[in-house]
C-alpha cells in the first residue's frame, strides 16, 4: 500500500513533503513517513513531520503553511 500514490513527480520514487515544499525521497525520507486518510506522506524532516501530524489538513488544504 505505501508508495503507490506519490508518484507524479519526474516519475520516480520522489515526493512533495507538505509542509515546506521540498522534493523528498520515499525510499530514504530524512523525516520518515506519515499515513493521513490512506495517503503517505513523507517529510524532509523530523521537525516538518511532527508540525504535519498536529494538523493534517491544515497543510493539505493550504490554509497553513512553515515559513522557511
Ligand atoms: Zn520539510
Amino acid at each position: 500500500m505505501v508508495g503507490a500514490i506519490r508518484r507524479l513527480f519526474h516519475g520516480s520514487n520522489r515526493a512533495i513533503d507538505p509542509v515546506c515544499g521540498m522534493e523528498v525521497d520515499t525510499g530514504n525520507p530524512p523525516g520518515g513517513s506519515y499515513e493521513h486518510e490512506g495517503t503517505t506522506y513523507y517529510f524532509c524532516g523530523r521537525g516538518c513531520r511532527l508540525e504535519f501530524e498536529e494538523d493534517p489538513k491544515g497543510y493539505l488544504s493550504g490554509e497553513k503553511k512553515m515559513e522557511m
